[in-house]
């Protein structure tokens, strides 16, 4: 399977902006801690195999970028991309290896995050954006997410906020897209709750 390097091989060329896609894993660490690390990369080699399929089935190539993080590349092609998206990502929610001697086989989730076609961006910022769509489909349990402008590209932000109940500042990390809506976070010292609120 292609790796990171190979991706950041990929030439910019905007006309042919491909369609990119990320792909999160949850639970693998889980795997790892409970099962140890030989099956954590048996079930990345079969999630591996499985996108490489995938990808094969619509023409896109497949990466592995680092650990528990894929990437799929597809050329572009506006009439296809919704069967694609929808037949990737719902063939592809879970992947299982059995484990010898266990009862249980050792399982990941996958969720999927689109970016689609821009000429204006480059691979690095499509994948950016990838990534961020794929995040939020993590957050949402739905099994994929097409990236859109109001997800922003800057997802988190650092807030500091000084507890009115003990006086101790606290590191407060908010999501930028959702400041608009209520947010609370809770002091590191006491466990008040300090609102957050737009503009401070
Ligand atoms: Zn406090």
């Amino acid at each position: 399977m292609l790796n990171k390097a190979a991706f950041a091989e990929i030439p910019d060329v905007p006309e042919e902006a491909p369609l990119v896609v990320f792909v999160d894993l949850a639970g693998f660490k889980a795997v790892n801690d409970g099962f140890g690390h030989a099956v954590g990369d048996a079930v990345l080699r079969e999630v591996g195999t499985r996108l490489s399929a995938a990808a094969d089935q619509f023409a896109g190539v497949a990466y592995h970028l680092s650990g528990d993080e894929f990437a799929m590349v597809f050329s572009q092609d506006e009439q296809r991309d919704p069967d694609l998206m929808a037949a990737v990502a719902s063939d592809l929610g879970r992947v299982e290896v059995p484990v010898e001697g266990r009862p249980a086989s050792a399982s990941v989730e996958l969720f999927f995050g689109f970016a689609p076609r821009d000429l204006e961006q480059t691979l690095a910022e499509l994948l950016k954006r990838a990534e961020r769509a794929a995040d939020e489909a993590k957050d949402l349990r739905q099994p994929w997410v097409e990236w859109t402008p109001e997800l922003g590209s800057d997802e988190i932000v650092n807030w500091r906020r000084k507890c009115a109940g003990c006086g101790a500042s606290t590191s407060l990390q908010v999501r930028k897209r959702k400041v608009a809506e209520p947010q609370s976070g809770l002091c590191a010292n006491c466990g008040s709750v300090l609102p957050i609120t737009v503009g401070t």
